[in-house]
């Protein structure tokens, strides 16, 4: 499962960083998720839920920002919010490959003890 890899690597840091502060706890993890970036909410929290079991972050909680998606037309310069996965221009109808946000996956910030 793809969130399982993307929830690993977020706790290899989130371990890292709790262990150069001198932390034994590890009680929430910000990330920031784009609404494009492919990740499904629910198996995202099941991801975390199993992987963190047994270690430091067993009791952490995941807090998800969410960032709405925004693409951009170069044809009339209009920003606009692209509905599923087909980003069409609502003026000029055409297709553009620009997407301004919605396509990050980043671990924002973690709260350790
Ligand atoms: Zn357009």
């Amino acid at each position: 499962m793809h969130e399982v890899s993307i929830i690993q690597s977020m706790l290899d840091i989130a371990f890292n960083q709790a262990e150069s502060q001198g932390a034994n706890q590890i009680h929430q993890l910000n990330l920031r998720v784009g609404a494009i970036s492919g990740v499904v909410p629910e198996a995202l929290q099941f991801a975390f839920d199993s992987c963190t079991e047994g270690t430091i972050a067993s009791e952490a909680k995941l807090e998800i920002e969410w960032v709405k998606a925004i693409c951009y037309c170069p044809q009339c310069h209009a920003e606009f919010t692209p509905h599923d996965w087909v980003y069409v221009c609502p003026r000029c109808e055409r297709l553009t490959h620009e997407i301004r946000q919605g396509r990050e996956l980043q671990l924002v910030s973690l709260e350790v003890s």
